[in-house]
């Protein structure tokens, strides 16, 4: 190794200044400037990724990682990784960019903490969920080269970027699944063969002997389950042919309220049978959502499911959720009666069969006191509200 000049070891100091003043033009020119590995040290042993990815800071992630810097380098003096930072952070995008490059999540600091449950220890779920939600891209792509006999390998290769995107989804409420689906049209189209792929990295999950992730082995199931429904709803409607918004028709019929107008029975009923068709009935997450949901008034199917997949909690925290799909901090909402929200007007409008009735209770009682959230416009939301009152 060469010996460092004088001038690279405070250049090198510089980046720590850089990364710490998150200027993101001084750190392109900075990284133009150095040739060669930017794996730098600070006096604490901490890396400039790890300054990077404490700060939060994507963008300067990115660009160290995409130099080649080294995603489980670090001397801290308590062992925290990259990704420890990241997770601490509480931004998951960064926390996936480590992740992807290679990040290791079961790698503990020295008081014996993963990432994940150090973002657990200072409150950043969604972070939590993101790390544990996480497979590499090789878990998928397994499934796209042709193996032994087969003369078609069980997924296309166009899919499995596709794919890898919906399994890593924090989000789990069907809504919002269906509703990426629908941008995801290959996924939808290719149903069978995604729900057969999904239901054989389940099973991949269980047989894993000391490796063995339940939790990763029921949200496989889970998402296979709702493609089949998809794909099976599809397949009734192109017998009748006619031509029909499955995702629409999926999202609606889970929305429909039951008799007394308010609980969701419908899309409970067909997540507790999802639960149920779970094939490994002797492992220790079934058996723990069996008895939540068998419990003196248990919890919505939803919500065991939300809290198996991604930890101690459900859509009933005191952060707002889109009342469609449960997208967290949602940036509209009804410009009428300004009580519900959602994250855009499809959510606004899969929602307005539902809502109708409440909203016109609600406008016409006193306004409450509006906040600062962005509403959708009035104008523009009353023509849309025509429209459906028309169609
Ligand atoms: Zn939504
Ligand atoms: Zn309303």
């Amino acid at each position: 190794m060469e010996a460092k000049t004088e001038e690279n070891a405070n250049s090198e100091k510089s980046i720590f200044d850089i990364i710490a003043q998150g200027d993101l033009a001084e750190f392109k020119d900075f990284l133009a400037q150095r040739k060669g590995d930017v794996n730098f040290f600070d006096e604490n042993g901490m890396t400039a990724l790890q300054h990077a990815a404490y700060k939060g800071n994507k963008d300067m992630v990115q660009l160290l990682l995409d130099r080649g810097a080294d995603v489980n380098s670090g001397k801290h003096e308590y062992n925290y990784t990259a990704l420890h930072f990241g997770a601490l952070s509480g931004n998951s995008e960064v926390c996936k960019l480590l992740l992807d490059a290679g990040a290791k999540p079961t790698a503990t600091n020295s008081v014996g903490r993963t990432a994940s449950q150090m973002a657990a220890f200072v409150g950043n779920h969604h972070t939590v969920a993101t790390i544990n939600n996480f497979i590499p891209r090789t878990e998928i792509s397994y499934y796209s080269v042709i193996q032994g006999q087969q003369t078609e390998s069980y997924l296309p290769s166009i899919l499995v970027d596709p794919l890898h995107k919906f399994v890593l989804g924090v989000n789990i409420h069907p809504v919002r699944l269906a509703l990426n689906l629908q941008h995801t049209p290959g996924l939808l189209e290719n149903a069978d063969k995604v729900s057969k792929v999904l239901e054989l990295l389940c099973k991949r999950e269980m047989t894993r002997g000391s490796d063995t992730n339940e939790v990763m082995a029921f949200k496989y199931h889970y998402l296979a389950y709702i493609l089949r429904e998809l794909h099976n709803i599809k397949d009734r409607k192109d017998k009748e042919e006619k031509k029909h918004d499955i995702v629409e028709l999926f999202c609606k019929r889970l929305l429909k309220p039951g008799k007394d107008g308010v609980s969701l029975d419908f899309m409970d009923a067909f997540l507790k049978d999802c639960v149920r068709e779970f094939p490994y009935r002797e492992c220790t997450t079934f058996h723990q959502m069996v008895t939540s949901l068998t419990s003196k008034d248990p919890p919505t199917a939803l919500s065991v499911i939300n809290c198996t997949i991604n930890g101690q909690r459900g859509f009933v925290d005191a952060i707002p959720y889109c009342n469609t799909c449960g997208e967290e901090k949602p940036a509209k909402k009804c410009s009428k009666c300004k009580s519900v929200q959602y994250c855009d007007r499809q959510c606004q409008r899969m929602h307005w069969f539902v809502h109708k009735k409440a909203c016109n209770r609600e406008s016409s009682a006193p306004t409450p006191a509006t906040n600062s959230k962005a509403n959708i416009d009035t104008n523009e939301l009353s023509s849309e509200l025509q429209n459906l009152i028309a169609g």
